[in-house]
C-alpha cells in the first residue's frame, strides 16, 4: 500500500507517501497559493506516486463532520482564498481514493497517541506552539471533534502581572493562548525574533506562566494522561523545566495524581515522534480511510 499524507499549513503544503510499517519514504512541500493554484499541484503529486488512499491534517477551522456535504472544506479562515473552500473533496475526486481529513493538531495528537509518546494510554493532548497555538485531544481513545473541533489556542487566559503587553495580540480576543504566547505574540510583545531572545530573557518566564496556565486548565478541563507540546517555540528547551514547575505550583495540589506530584518530568513532554508528528497522523487517517484497523 501507498498512503499519500498531507499536512496543510498557511504557508506550506508538505506532501508524503507512507507504508504500512508507518514509515514516511517520500516529502515533498509545495507553497500554500491560492486554491486554484495549489490543490492541482498536490494532484499532480499525487497521481505521479499511484496513492491508494489519502490522509489530511488541515489548519482551519475546517468542516470535519462526515456526513456533511461540505465535509473537509476550510471554513472560517482568515486566509482569504480558501474561505468556504472545499480542501478535501477535489483531491479525493482527482485522486479516487478513499481520504480522512481533521485538524494538523487532532492528527498529531492521533500519532503520538498511537505511535509516539503517549502510546499504550486513552488519552493525550498535543499542543503545537508556533505561528499560532493549536491543540488536539485524544480521550479515551477518540479524536475530539464535538461541535466542530477543539480550539485551545483560543481559551482565555489571566493576563500576567509582569506582562508589558498584557492585553495580547489575538486580532478576535486579545487575552487568548495564541494572543498571549505564539511565536508572534512573543516577537511583538518584545520587538525581537523569539530565537534572537537569550535564555535569560524575561520573555522565556512570561512565556512558560502562559502556558503553565493552559495546561492546568486543560488538566481540570480534559484530565488527560499526558501533554505533548511541539512547534517552533517549543525548540526553546529550557521552557519545559519552567512550564512544568509552574504547572505543579499554580495547580497548588488541588491535583493529586502523581504524574503532576511526582513524574511531571515525563507527563509534560516532548513529542515522540520529533516533528514527524503531524505527517505521520495523516499517514495513520489515510490508514483508516482504507478501514484499516487502527
Ligand atoms: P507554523 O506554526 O507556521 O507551522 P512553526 O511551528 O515553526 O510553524 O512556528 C513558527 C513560529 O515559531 C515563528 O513565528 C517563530 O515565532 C517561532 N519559532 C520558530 N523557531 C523558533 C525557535 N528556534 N525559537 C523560538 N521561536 C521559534
Ligand atoms: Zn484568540
Amino acid at each position: 500500500m501507498r498512503y499519500g499524507t498531507l499536512e496543510a499549513g498557511g504557508t506550506k503544503m508538505v506532501l508524503s507517501i507512507g507504508n504500512e510499517n508507518n514509515e514516511l519514504t517520500e516529502q515533498t512541500s509545495i507553497p500554500t497559493g491560492t486554491p486554484e493554484v495549489t490543490i492541482p499541484a498536490m494532484i499532480a503529486w499525487f497521481a505521479e506516486r499511484n496513492i491508494d488512499a489519502l490522509g489530511i491534517g488541515t489548519f482551519g477551522p475546517v468542516e470535519l463532520k462526515e456526513d456533511s456535504p461540505r465535509y473537509g472544506w476550510i471554513t472560517k479562515t482568515p486566509k482569504l482564498s480558501w474561505r468556504d473552500h472545499p480542501l478535501l473533496p477535489p483531491l479525493r475526486d482527482a485522486l479516487k481514493v478513499p481520504a480522512l481529513i481533521d485538524t494538523d493538531v487532532n492528527a498529531a495528537a492521533l500519532a503520538e497517541w498511537k505511535l509516539g509518546a503517549a502510546k499504550g494510554l486513552n488519552s493525550c493532548m498535543y499542543v503545537t506552539v508556533g505561528t499560532g497555538v493549536g491543540a488536539g485531544l485524544v480521550i479515551e481513545g477518540n479524536l475530539v471533534h464535538g461541535l466542530m473541533h477543539p480550539e485551545l489556542g483560543h481559551m482565555l487566559l489571566q493576563p500576567a502581572e509582569n506582562d508589558p503587553a498584557p492585553e495580547g495580540f489575538c486580532p478576535y480576543h486579545q487575552g487568548c493562548v495564541e494572543g498571549l504566547a505564539a511565536g508572534p505574540a512573543i516577537e511583538k510583545r518584545w520587538g525581537k525574533k523569539a530565537y534572537e531572545l537569550p535564555e535569560d530573557h524575561p520573555a522565556w518566564t512570561l512565556e512558560a506562566e502562559y502556558l503553565a496556565r493552559m495546561c492546568v486548565n486543560a488538566i481540570c478541563a480534559f484530565s488527560p494522561e499526558k501533554i505533548i507540546l511541539g512547534g517552533g517555540v517549543m525548540q526553546q528547551k529550557h521552557l519545559f523545566p519552567l512550564i512544568r514547575r509552574r504547572t505543579v505550583a499554580l495547580l497548588n495540589g488541588y491535583i493529586s495524581h502523581p504524574a503532576v506530584t511526582e513524574e511531571i518530568d515525563s507527563y509534560i513532554i516532548e513529542p515522540g515522534l520529533g516533528t514527524r508528528s503531524g505527517a505521520t497522523g495523516a499517514l495513520l487517517l489515510a490508514r483508516r480511510a482504507l478501514g484499516e484497523l487502527l
